[in-house]
């Protein structure tokens, strides 16, 4: 994820981390990574297997709830394809008020019920939405880029 107060743009790791360590500058590390809290940690009902560094998904939450974004560790890019993580963003996209995405670095897929879009690169800040048409044609539109037309399966 990008890091404002550290000039980090998503998808690169931060110049404070550490193999092995974690976070060198940890007490003093700024005010959104003090704040930030993934879905595994604010959900206490989330299963031991989606744990982030087990599953290698960081799942976040925002705009109220009606967005869900699966941040995927660019060294295991497929990990958001895997049970349990898949079908339970699959779960959660059945509800309308809500969109889901996976991210690997800037690369961004929508995920539906019935089918996950490939989008292509964006940036995690981007405008993205989704309209669906009465026979099933989803048509996502991202940032000011041309949309993206997908027939129903
Ligand atoms: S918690 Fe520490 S290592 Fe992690 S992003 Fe923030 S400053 Fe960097």
């Amino acid at each position: 994820m990008g890091i404002d107060e550290l000039d980090k743009p998503m998808g690169v790791w931060c110049n404070h981390f550490k193999a092995g360590q974690g976070c060198t500058v940890y007490g003093f590390h700024p005010q959104s990574c003090r704040t930030f809290k993934c879905m595994w940690l604010i959900s206490p009902t989330m299963p031991e297997q989606i744990r982030p560094d087990r599953c290698k998904v960081v799942l976040t939450i925002d705009q109220g709830g009606a967005r869900i974004v699966a941040a995927t560790d660019p060294g295991d890019p497929g990990a958001w394809r895997r049970e349990p993580i898949h079908g339970q963003l699959k779960r959660w996209a059945a509800d309308k008020n809500r969109t889901l995405w996976a991210m690997v670095d800037r690369h961004a897929w929508l995920i539906l019920p019935d089918r996950d879009i490939d989008v292509g690169e964006t940036d995690e800040n981007a405008f993205m939405t989704y309209d669906q048409a009465p026979d099933g044609t989803i048509t996502v539109v991202i940032g000011d880029r041309e949309p993206i037309v997908s027939r129903r399966p």
